[in-house]
This record gives structure tokens, C-alpha cells and sequence, in this order.
């Protein structure tokens, strides 16, 4: 079995949709997903999916593209309460985006140490999202760690090679969407080859990055296993190893999700 361990449930909303996207998952052996929070609104109306199907877990948190939308930014102490919910098993997605650049950099900062914090508070990773921002990315992680440790995922993975290494030397987890199968993402599959075997994950980030051969359709998390695929084949593992290897990591990572 594999997991999907980011996508955007709360996008597939029309009557019956859910349903259907997590049953042709299911299908596809995809047996667990995790919803994620981009807003406070959004982040506090995905419980209901989570409450609503055994199956899917929720992240909690503020996005920086939307790091602005609401001032000032979130304060810790509340993401840390919804994050008690019992089927929250992380903090995020958080982090910096400089290529759209939708709020200011003092306030993506301001917010995505306030999630960290929140990850802190509640005992749970966070999930990171980062984005042509990768020297602050890791200059914020080793600031915010000599304050206290706290687990982090590094989403959707497309940065830097440099970024990669800070994030190995602290113990981060990889996770590999759809970006994985595109032709051009050489670098990326090099950096797949090369990280911890205990730190990979794998995700969809649907309905965005749809992996081949989808690329440019509506992605969704049945297609997990084309991105599985690709990472099994660059690690050179057989496809079922690669999925017990990266669920048992999604396990360790995401302890509340431990079964
Ligand atoms: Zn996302």
C-alpha cells in the first residue's frame, strides 16, 4: 500500500466528488491520504473530510501565499489547538514562496516561524513548502531548531541541491510529487537518488502536478503510483519495496498516524 501524504481534498468539491477521488485512490492502493490547510478558515473546514473518511488524515496551517490574507499573522498557540484534533497529524503546509510573491517576505517569514512554532507547541512535524526561497528556508530552519527541536517534511520537493544537504545534516524527510516523472527534472531525480532511504515520502499535491503520463490534467491522489513508480525505479527498488519503505517512513514521521 502507499500514501498519499499531501494533496488538496477540500479542492474536489463537488457532491459525491471526495468520495469518489478517495475510493478510485483506495483502488489504486493508495489506502491513506493527507488533507492539507493552506488558510486558518480552510485549515479548520478540512476536519470535517478527515472526520468524515477513515482513511484521510489532516495538516493544519497556514500557506505563505497566503500568509498575508489575514493580519497579523497566525498566532502559534491556535494552530497548536486545532492541531489536538485526533486526526491531525501535522503542522503545515508552511514556508516561503518568492516566485509568486503574494505577501511580503517579512510576513511569509513572520508566518512560517509562527507554524513552526505551532509544530513545536503541539509535538508534530511540519510540512514545508518551499519556493525560490531556499537560502531563507534553511537559514530560518537552523535559526528556529537552536530554539527547540521539532520534525519537518520538505513537500513537493524541487529545491536546490544545496537545500537538500542542510535538510539532510538536520534530519529532514523528502517528499517526491509528480514533478518527479517530468522530463526536465533531472536534478530532482538526482537528489531522489541520493537522500536517506529512511527519509522519503511520497505525494501527489493534487489537484496540482499531475505526473506523467497525466502532466497537465487534474492530478489526484490514485496517481501516487506513477510517482512511486519513478522513485522506485530511480532508487532501484521494486515497486512494493518502495511503497513499505515509504510508508513506514510516513509512520515514523507522522506518529500520530502510527497504527
Ligand atoms: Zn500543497
Amino acid at each position: 500500500m502507499l500514501i498519499d501524504s499531501h494533496c488538496h481534498l477540500d479542492y474536489f468539491n463537488k457532491p459525491g466528488e471526495q468520495a469518489d477521488i478517495i475510493g478510485r485512490a483506495v483502488e489504486a492502493g493508495i489506502e491513506e491520504m493527507v488533507t492539507i490547510g493552506v488558510t486558518l478558515k480552510q485549515s479548520q473546514e478540512i476536519l470535517a473530510i478527515a472526520e468524515r473518511f477513515e482513511n484521510i488524515w489532516a495538516c493544519v496551517g497556514v500557506h505563505p501565499n497566503h500568509a498575508a490574507d489575514v493580519l497579523p499573522v497566525v498566532e502559534p498557540e491556535i494552530l497548536a489547538r486545532l492541531a489536538a484534533h485526533p486526526k491531525v497529524i501535522g503542522i503545515g503546509e508552511s514556508g516561503l514562496d518568492y516566485f509568486y510573491d503574494n505577501a511580503p517576505k517579512d510576513v511569509q517569514e513572520l508566518n512560517f516561524r509562527a507554524n513552526i512554532r505551532a509544530a513545536r507547541l503541539a509535538g508534530l512535524p511540519i510540512c514545508i513548502h518551499a519556493r525560490d526561497a531556499d537560502a531563507d528556508i534553511a537559514r530560518i530552519l537552523r535559526e528556529e531548531r537552536a530554539g527547540g527541536h521539532f520534525e519537518f517534511l520538505l513537500h513537493c520537493f524541487s529545491s536546490t541541491r544545496q537545500l537538500a544537504e542542510e535538510a539532510m545534516e538536520l534530519g529532514g524527510y523528502f517528499s517526491f510529487s509528480g514533478i518527479l516523472t517530468f522530463p526536465k527534472s533531472e536534478s530532482v531525480r538526482e537528489i531522489a537518488a541520493i537522500v536517506p532511504e529512511d527519509r522519503i515520502l511520497v505525494e501527489t499535491d493534487s489537484p496540482y502536478l499531475a505526473p506523467v503520463p497525466y502532466r497537465g490534467k487534474r492530478n489526484e491522489p490514485a496517481y501516487t503510483a506513477h510517482t512511486a513508480a519513478k522513485l522506485a525505479e530511480v532508487r532501484g527498488l521494486s515497486p512494493e519495496a518502495l511503497a513499505d519503505l515509504t510508508t513506514r517512513n510516513f509512520r515514523t514521521l507522522f506518529k500520530k498516524a502510527a497504527q
